[in-house]
Protein backbone atom coordinates (compact mmCIF):
# COMPACT_ATOMS: atom_id res chain seq x y z
CA UNK A 1 0.00 0.00 0.00
CA UNK A 2 1.36 3.13 -1.19
CA UNK A 3 1.93 6.49 1.13
CA UNK A 4 -1.32 8.41 -0.27
CA UNK A 5 -3.16 5.22 -0.06
CA UNK A 6 -2.48 5.13 3.31
CA UNK A 7 -3.95 8.52 3.80
CA UNK A 8 -6.96 7.89 2.19
CA UNK A 9 -8.07 4.90 4.22
CA UNK A 10 -7.74 6.61 7.18
CA UNK A 11 -9.55 9.59 5.79
CA UNK A 12 -12.36 6.58 4.89
CA UNK A 13 -12.47 5.90 8.16
CA UNK A 14 -13.13 9.11 10.15
CA UNK A 15 -14.72 11.63 7.38
CA UNK A 16 -18.57 11.15 6.61
CA UNK A 17 -18.71 9.80 3.14
CA UNK A 18 -20.65 12.81 1.42
CA UNK A 19 -17.93 13.22 -1.04
CA UNK A 20 -16.13 10.75 -3.86
CA UNK A 21 -13.11 12.50 -3.46
CA UNK A 22 -10.16 12.14 -6.37
CA UNK A 23 -7.33 9.72 -5.12
CA UNK A 24 -5.04 12.27 -4.65
CA UNK A 25 -3.57 13.54 -1.37
CA UNK A 26 -2.53 17.58 -1.67
CA UNK A 27 -0.22 18.41 1.04
CA UNK A 28 0.98 22.22 -0.68
CA UNK A 29 0.36 24.56 -3.42
CA UNK A 30 2.47 26.97 -5.38
CA UNK A 31 1.63 29.27 -8.35
CA UNK A 32 -1.65 27.87 -10.61
CA UNK A 33 -0.10 24.17 -9.47
CA UNK A 34 -0.72 21.39 -6.77
CA UNK A 35 1.56 18.80 -5.33
CA UNK A 36 0.33 15.56 -3.76
CA UNK A 37 2.47 14.11 -0.97
CA UNK A 38 4.97 12.45 -3.48
CA UNK A 39 5.30 15.51 -4.67
CA UNK A 40 3.40 14.93 -8.11
CA UNK A 41 2.25 18.86 -9.59
CA UNK A 42 -1.34 19.42 -11.02
CA UNK A 43 -1.71 22.27 -13.26
CA UNK A 44 -5.44 23.18 -11.14
CA UNK A 45 -8.13 24.33 -13.47
CA UNK A 46 -10.53 23.88 -10.42
CA UNK A 47 -9.48 26.46 -8.17
CA UNK A 48 -11.14 24.75 -4.75
CA UNK A 49 -14.36 25.08 -6.81
CA UNK A 50 -13.95 28.70 -8.01
CA UNK A 51 -11.73 30.11 -4.39
CA UNK A 52 -8.12 30.16 -4.99
CA UNK A 53 -8.35 33.19 -7.52
CA UNK A 54 -4.94 34.01 -6.62
CA UNK A 55 -3.82 30.47 -6.80
CA UNK A 56 -1.30 29.75 -4.38
CA UNK A 57 1.54 31.07 -2.36
CA UNK A 58 1.18 35.12 -2.60
CA UNK A 59 3.31 36.61 -0.55
CA UNK A 60 1.49 39.69 -0.18
CA UNK A 61 -2.03 38.28 0.56
CA UNK A 62 -0.17 35.16 3.32
CA UNK A 63 2.08 37.92 5.18
CA UNK A 64 -1.72 39.99 5.39
CA UNK A 65 -3.06 36.86 7.06
CA UNK A 66 -0.12 36.49 9.19
CA UNK A 67 0.15 39.39 10.34
CA UNK A 68 -3.34 39.66 11.67
CA UNK A 69 -2.95 36.43 12.96
CA UNK A 70 -0.39 38.18 15.29
CA UNK A 71 -3.24 40.71 15.98
CA UNK A 72 -6.68 39.20 16.50
CA UNK A 73 -8.52 36.24 14.58
CA UNK A 74 -11.43 36.54 16.37
CA UNK A 75 -13.66 39.71 18.47
CA UNK A 76 -17.45 38.31 17.66
CA UNK A 77 -20.00 40.92 16.03
CA UNK A 78 -20.48 42.82 19.30
CA UNK A 79 -17.53 44.64 18.93
CA UNK A 80 -16.33 46.94 16.01
CA UNK A 81 -12.81 46.10 14.26
CA UNK A 82 -11.03 47.84 11.39
CA UNK A 83 -10.83 44.80 9.08
CA UNK A 84 -14.24 44.33 8.96
CA UNK A 85 -14.56 48.30 8.38
CA UNK A 86 -12.19 48.14 5.49
CA UNK A 87 -13.01 44.84 4.16
CA UNK A 88 -16.97 46.53 3.63
CA UNK A 89 -15.77 49.42 2.32
CA UNK A 90 -13.74 47.76 -0.17
CA UNK A 91 -16.62 45.55 -1.18
CA UNK A 92 -19.30 48.03 -1.63
CA UNK A 93 -16.69 50.30 -3.44
CA UNK A 94 -16.30 47.35 -6.15
CA UNK A 95 -19.89 46.06 -5.60
CA UNK A 96 -21.97 49.65 -5.45
CA UNK A 97 -24.53 48.01 -3.11
CA UNK A 98 -24.86 50.03 -0.06
CA UNK A 99 -24.91 47.76 3.26
CA UNK A 100 -23.08 44.80 3.58
CA UNK A 101 -23.15 41.40 5.81
CA UNK A 102 -20.60 39.35 6.10
CA UNK A 103 -20.84 35.28 6.43
CA UNK A 104 -19.03 32.16 7.14
CA UNK A 105 -19.89 30.83 3.87
CA UNK A 106 -21.95 30.86 0.38
CA UNK A 107 -24.88 28.75 1.59
CA UNK A 108 -25.10 31.58 4.70
CA UNK A 109 -24.89 33.98 2.07
CA UNK A 110 -27.94 32.75 0.38
CA UNK A 111 -29.86 32.15 4.17
CA UNK A 112 -29.37 35.94 4.48
CA UNK A 113 -30.56 37.19 1.25
CA UNK A 114 -33.66 35.09 1.36
CA UNK A 115 -34.28 36.60 5.23
CA UNK A 116 -33.61 39.93 3.55
CA UNK A 117 -36.21 39.58 0.83
CA UNK A 118 -38.69 38.21 3.38
CA UNK A 119 -38.69 40.80 5.37
CA UNK A 120 -38.50 43.71 2.98
CA UNK A 121 -41.96 41.57 1.57
CA UNK A 122 -43.43 41.39 4.95
CA UNK A 123 -42.52 45.03 6.37
CA UNK A 124 -43.68 46.43 3.48
CA UNK A 125 -46.75 44.47 2.47
CA UNK A 126 -47.49 42.33 5.30
CA UNK A 127 -47.34 38.98 6.20
CA UNK A 128 -48.43 37.19 2.77
CA UNK A 129 -45.98 38.49 0.86
CA UNK A 130 -43.00 35.89 1.39
CA UNK A 131 -42.80 34.07 -1.59
CA UNK A 132 -39.56 33.61 -3.76
CA UNK A 133 -38.97 32.94 -7.19
CA UNK A 134 -35.68 30.37 -8.00
CA UNK A 135 -34.44 28.93 -11.72
CA UNK A 136 -34.75 25.25 -12.36
CA UNK A 137 -31.10 23.91 -12.47
CA UNK A 138 -30.05 26.37 -10.05
CA UNK A 139 -27.57 25.77 -7.17
CA UNK A 140 -27.94 27.94 -4.05
CA UNK A 141 -26.02 25.92 -1.33
CA UNK A 142 -26.99 22.74 0.76
CA UNK A 143 -28.34 24.38 4.36
CA UNK A 144 -32.41 23.83 4.23
CA UNK A 145 -32.94 27.44 3.02
CA UNK A 146 -30.65 27.82 0.54
CA UNK A 147 -31.52 23.62 -0.64
CA UNK A 148 -35.05 24.54 -0.90
CA UNK A 149 -34.35 27.45 -3.99
CA UNK A 150 -31.87 25.07 -5.27
CA UNK A 151 -33.37 23.78 -8.64
CA UNK A 152 -32.01 19.96 -8.35
CA UNK A 153 -34.10 17.15 -7.64
CA UNK A 154 -31.53 15.06 -6.17
CA UNK A 155 -29.78 17.13 -3.87
CA UNK A 156 -33.79 18.10 -2.14
CA UNK A 157 -35.46 14.93 -2.29
CA UNK A 158 -34.00 13.39 0.80
CA UNK A 159 -34.48 16.21 2.74
CA UNK A 160 -38.20 17.36 2.23
CA UNK A 161 -40.22 19.11 3.71
CA UNK A 162 -38.22 21.89 2.78
CA UNK A 163 -38.95 25.55 3.28
CA UNK A 164 -41.73 26.38 1.60
CA UNK A 165 -42.58 29.44 0.01
CA UNK A 166 -40.74 28.83 -3.21
CA UNK A 167 -41.53 28.54 -6.87
CA UNK A 168 -39.37 27.76 -9.66
CA UNK A 169 -39.08 29.04 -13.15
CA UNK A 170 -37.10 28.30 -16.17
CA UNK A 171 -33.71 29.75 -16.61
CA UNK A 172 -33.48 32.05 -19.33
CA UNK A 173 -37.08 32.56 -20.11
CA UNK A 174 -39.06 35.54 -18.45
CA UNK A 175 -42.63 34.15 -19.22
CA UNK A 176 -42.09 31.17 -17.01
CA UNK A 177 -41.12 33.62 -14.07
CA UNK A 178 -44.07 35.93 -15.03
CA UNK A 179 -46.41 32.90 -14.60
CA UNK A 180 -45.10 32.27 -11.45
CA UNK A 181 -45.41 35.34 -9.84
CA UNK A 182 -48.15 37.07 -7.77
CA UNK A 183 -49.01 39.23 -4.98
CA UNK A 184 -47.00 37.10 -2.82
CA UNK A 185 -43.84 36.98 -4.46
CA UNK A 186 -41.11 38.71 -2.33
CA UNK A 187 -37.98 38.06 -4.43
CA UNK A 188 -36.28 36.41 -7.24
CA UNK A 189 -32.98 34.62 -6.95
CA UNK A 190 -30.70 33.59 -10.10
CA UNK A 191 -26.98 32.97 -10.68
CA UNK A 192 -25.81 35.56 -12.64
CA UNK A 193 -24.25 32.51 -14.32
CA UNK A 194 -25.36 29.31 -13.18
CA UNK A 195 -22.32 27.28 -12.05
CA UNK A 196 -23.09 23.27 -10.57
CA UNK A 197 -26.30 23.45 -13.07
CA UNK A 198 -23.60 23.03 -16.19
CA UNK A 199 -22.26 27.03 -16.56
CA UNK A 200 -25.11 28.47 -18.49
CA UNK A 201 -24.97 32.37 -18.30
CA UNK A 202 -28.11 33.91 -18.21
CA UNK A 203 -28.97 36.15 -21.30
CA UNK A 204 -28.81 39.77 -21.75
CA UNK A 205 -32.97 40.04 -22.12
CA UNK A 206 -33.30 37.54 -19.59
CA UNK A 207 -31.32 39.73 -16.85
CA UNK A 208 -33.16 42.72 -18.41
CA UNK A 209 -36.69 41.71 -18.12
CA UNK A 210 -36.74 39.93 -14.62
CA UNK A 211 -35.43 43.61 -13.56
CA UNK A 212 -38.43 45.22 -15.46
CA UNK A 213 -40.63 43.10 -13.94
CA UNK A 214 -39.04 43.49 -10.62
CA UNK A 215 -39.19 47.58 -10.63
CA UNK A 216 -42.54 46.95 -11.54
CA UNK A 217 -44.15 44.96 -8.91
CA UNK A 218 -41.96 46.18 -6.03
CA UNK A 219 -40.18 42.48 -6.19
CA UNK A 220 -36.40 42.08 -4.68
CA UNK A 221 -34.13 40.78 -7.66
CA UNK A 222 -31.21 38.66 -5.58
CA UNK A 223 -28.03 37.85 -7.70
CA UNK A 224 -26.04 34.83 -6.54
CA UNK A 225 -22.86 36.14 -7.57
CA UNK A 226 -21.01 33.15 -5.21
CA UNK A 227 -19.06 31.45 -7.91
CA UNK A 228 -19.40 33.39 -11.56
CA UNK A 229 -18.67 37.06 -9.11
CA UNK A 230 -15.16 37.91 -8.22
CA UNK A 231 -13.84 39.40 -11.45
CA UNK A 232 -13.90 35.55 -12.64
CA UNK A 233 -15.74 36.84 -15.89
CA UNK A 234 -13.70 39.67 -16.59
CA UNK A 235 -15.69 42.23 -14.52
CA UNK A 236 -15.74 42.11 -10.45
CA UNK A 237 -19.22 41.05 -10.48
CA UNK A 238 -20.51 38.92 -13.81
CA UNK A 239 -24.01 41.54 -13.57
CA UNK A 240 -21.40 44.10 -14.08
CA UNK A 241 -21.03 42.89 -17.12
CA UNK A 242 -25.07 42.94 -17.89
CA UNK A 243 -25.19 46.38 -16.76
CA UNK A 244 -28.16 45.03 -14.56
CA UNK A 245 -28.13 45.88 -10.85
CA UNK A 246 -29.84 43.42 -8.53
CA UNK A 247 -31.39 45.10 -5.24
CA UNK A 248 -29.37 42.56 -3.05
CA UNK A 249 -26.27 40.33 -4.05
CA UNK A 250 -24.64 37.23 -2.92
CA UNK A 251 -20.53 36.48 -2.87
CA UNK A 252 -18.35 33.82 -1.40
CA UNK A 253 -15.84 31.25 -2.95
CA UNK A 254 -13.47 33.46 -4.27
CA UNK A 255 -13.74 36.50 -1.88
CA UNK A 256 -11.51 35.68 0.59
CA UNK A 257 -9.16 33.60 -2.21
CA UNK A 258 -9.70 29.79 0.61
CA UNK A 259 -10.01 31.71 3.97
CA UNK A 260 -14.10 30.75 4.83
CA UNK A 261 -15.99 33.99 4.15
CA UNK A 262 -19.29 35.13 2.27
CA UNK A 263 -21.45 38.24 2.23
CA UNK A 264 -24.84 39.30 1.08
CA UNK A 265 -25.14 42.54 0.40
CA UNK A 266 -28.45 45.17 -0.51
CA UNK A 267 -29.03 48.25 -2.09
CA UNK A 268 -30.15 51.11 0.57
CA UNK A 269 -33.32 51.16 -0.71
CA UNK A 270 -33.92 47.40 0.15
CA UNK A 271 -31.84 48.19 3.49
CA UNK A 272 -34.65 50.46 4.56
CA UNK A 273 -37.26 47.94 4.82
CA UNK A 274 -35.18 45.07 5.55
CA UNK A 275 -33.19 43.42 8.22
CA UNK A 276 -33.17 45.08 11.59
CA UNK A 277 -31.01 45.35 14.78
CA UNK A 278 -31.76 41.24 15.87
CA UNK A 279 -33.20 40.68 12.81
CA UNK A 280 -29.93 38.30 11.98
CA UNK A 281 -26.27 37.42 13.50
CA UNK A 282 -23.14 35.05 13.33
CA UNK A 283 -20.68 33.88 15.66
CA UNK A 284 -17.38 34.18 13.45
CA UNK A 285 -18.92 35.39 10.32
CA UNK A 286 -16.93 38.66 9.42
CA UNK A 287 -14.23 37.76 11.77
CA UNK A 288 -11.14 39.79 12.03
CA UNK A 289 -9.34 37.16 10.08
CA UNK A 290 -11.84 36.76 7.18
CA UNK A 291 -11.93 40.50 6.86
CA UNK A 292 -8.42 41.11 6.77
CA UNK A 293 -8.33 37.90 4.04
CA UNK A 294 -10.95 39.69 1.89
CA UNK A 295 -9.50 43.31 1.86
CA UNK A 296 -6.38 42.30 1.06
CA UNK A 297 -7.91 40.29 -1.53
CA UNK A 298 -9.69 43.42 -3.04
CA UNK A 299 -5.91 45.08 -2.95
CA UNK A 300 -4.39 42.34 -4.83
CA UNK A 301 -6.76 41.95 -7.28
CA UNK A 302 -5.96 46.29 -8.13
CA UNK A 303 -2.38 45.71 -7.46
CA UNK A 304 -2.10 42.97 -10.54
CA UNK A 305 -4.53 43.83 -12.79
CA UNK A 306 -6.90 41.07 -12.34
CA UNK A 307 -9.97 42.13 -14.10
CA UNK A 308 -8.05 43.62 -17.28
CA UNK A 309 -5.99 39.67 -17.37
CA UNK A 310 -9.14 38.06 -16.73
CA UNK A 311 -10.52 40.14 -19.79
CA UNK A 312 -6.89 38.90 -21.99
CA UNK A 313 -7.16 35.20 -21.04
CA UNK A 314 -10.65 34.77 -20.87
CA UNK A 315 -11.33 35.00 -24.24
CA UNK A 316 -8.35 32.98 -25.25
CA UNK A 317 -9.53 30.11 -23.15
CA UNK A 318 -12.42 30.47 -24.93
CA UNK A 319 -11.16 30.23 -28.17
CA UNK A 320 -8.44 27.03 -27.42
CA UNK A 321 -12.27 25.31 -25.95
CA UNK A 322 -13.55 26.14 -29.20
CA UNK A 323 -10.94 24.44 -30.95
CA UNK A 324 -11.16 21.46 -29.27
CA UNK A 325 -14.99 21.34 -29.43
CA UNK A 326 -14.85 21.25 -33.20
CA UNK A 327 -12.11 18.61 -33.39
CA UNK A 328 -14.01 15.74 -31.34
CA UNK A 329 -16.91 14.46 -31.63
CA UNK A 330 -17.37 13.72 -28.20
CA UNK A 331 -17.52 17.23 -27.26
CA UNK A 332 -20.56 18.98 -27.84
CA UNK A 333 -20.69 22.22 -27.05
CA UNK A 334 -18.37 24.99 -24.89
CA UNK A 335 -20.26 27.51 -22.60
CA UNK A 336 -19.32 30.31 -20.34
CA UNK A 337 -17.89 33.97 -19.80
CA UNK A 338 -14.17 34.92 -19.07
CA UNK A 339 -12.41 32.52 -17.11
CA UNK A 340 -16.01 30.75 -16.23
CA UNK A 341 -16.44 27.86 -18.58
CA UNK A 342 -18.08 24.70 -19.89
CA UNK A 343 -17.99 22.34 -22.60
CA UNK A 344 -20.80 19.87 -22.38
CA UNK A 345 -19.71 15.98 -23.16
CA UNK A 346 -21.47 13.46 -25.47
CA UNK A 347 -21.72 10.14 -26.11
CA UNK A 348 -19.04 9.43 -22.97
CA UNK A 349 -19.13 11.07 -19.17
CA UNK A 350 -17.31 14.26 -18.89
CA UNK A 351 -16.03 12.48 -15.44
CA UNK A 352 -14.18 9.91 -17.77
CA UNK A 353 -12.15 12.59 -19.30
CA UNK A 354 -11.84 14.35 -16.19
CA UNK A 355 -10.46 11.12 -14.18
CA UNK A 356 -7.84 11.05 -17.43
CA UNK A 357 -6.62 14.20 -17.19
CA UNK A 358 -6.00 13.84 -13.54
CA UNK A 359 -3.85 10.68 -14.18
CA UNK A 360 -2.06 13.61 -16.34
CA UNK A 361 -1.93 16.34 -13.70
CA UNK A 362 -4.42 18.61 -14.43
CA UNK A 363 -7.14 18.89 -12.36
CA UNK A 364 -10.72 19.89 -13.50
CA UNK A 365 -14.52 19.58 -12.27
CA UNK A 366 -17.41 18.46 -13.31
CA UNK A 367 -20.74 20.24 -13.76
CA UNK A 368 -24.28 19.44 -14.60
CA UNK A 369 -25.44 17.98 -17.67
CA UNK A 370 -22.10 16.29 -18.09
CA UNK A 371 -20.22 18.95 -18.61
CA UNK A 372 -16.39 19.54 -18.01
CA UNK A 373 -16.05 22.82 -16.02
CA UNK A 374 -13.07 25.25 -16.36
CA UNK A 375 -12.25 27.57 -12.95
CA UNK A 376 -9.05 28.48 -12.93
CA UNK A 377 -6.99 30.36 -10.33
CA UNK A 378 -7.34 34.18 -12.13
CA UNK A 379 -3.71 34.71 -12.18
CA UNK A 380 -3.60 31.60 -14.74
CA UNK A 381 -1.32 32.47 -18.06
CA UNK A 382 -1.75 31.52 -21.44
CA UNK A 383 1.12 29.16 -21.38
CA UNK A 384 -1.01 26.89 -18.34
CA UNK A 385 -3.95 26.77 -21.11
CA UNK A 386 -2.19 25.86 -23.67
CA UNK A 387 -0.76 23.19 -21.28
CA UNK A 388 -4.18 22.45 -19.82
CA UNK A 389 -5.22 22.13 -23.81
CA UNK A 390 -2.25 19.54 -24.77
CA UNK A 391 -3.58 17.57 -21.85
CA UNK A 392 -6.95 17.27 -23.05
CA UNK A 393 -5.79 16.14 -26.17
CA UNK A 394 -4.08 13.57 -24.81
CA UNK A 395 -7.12 12.45 -22.73
CA UNK A 396 -9.71 12.82 -25.72
CA UNK A 397 -6.99 10.94 -28.05
CA UNK A 398 -7.21 8.06 -25.50
CA UNK A 399 -10.79 8.05 -25.32
CA UNK A 400 -10.92 7.82 -29.27
C1 LIG B 1 -20.85 27.23 -4.18
C2 LIG B 1 -22.10 27.97 -4.34
C3 LIG B 1 -22.96 28.22 -3.27
C4 LIG B 1 -22.73 27.65 -1.90
O1 LIG B 1 -21.56 28.10 -1.31
P1 LIG B 1 -20.94 27.29 -0.05
O2 LIG B 1 -19.80 28.14 0.40
O3 LIG B 1 -20.52 25.95 -0.56
O4 LIG B 1 -22.01 27.19 0.97
C5 LIG B 1 -24.07 29.00 -3.51
N1 LIG B 1 -24.33 29.51 -4.72
C6 LIG B 1 -23.53 29.30 -5.77
C7 LIG B 1 -23.85 29.91 -7.08
C8 LIG B 1 -22.40 28.50 -5.63
O5 LIG B 1 -21.61 28.26 -6.68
Amino acid sequence: MDRQEQYRNRAEQVLLHTYSRFPVVIERGQGVYLYDTEGRAYLDFGAGIAVSALGYGDADYEKALVSQIGKVIHTSNLYYHIPGIEAGEKFLKASGMDRVFFTNSGAEAVEGAIKAARKYGKKKYGQERYEVIAMEHSFHGRTIGALSVTGNEKYQEPFRPLMGGVRFAAFNDLDSVKKAVSEKTCGIIVETIQGEGGIYPASQEFLEGLKELCVQEDILLIFDEIQCGMGRTGTMFAWQGYGVKPDIMTSAKALGCGVPVGAFAMTEKTAAFSLEAGDHGTTYGGNPFACAAVSKVFDRYEQLGILEHVRKVGPYLEARLEELVSQYGCLKERRGTGLMQGVEAAGIPAGEIINRALDQGLLLLSAGNNSIRFVPPLVIETVHIDKMVKILHNCLKELG
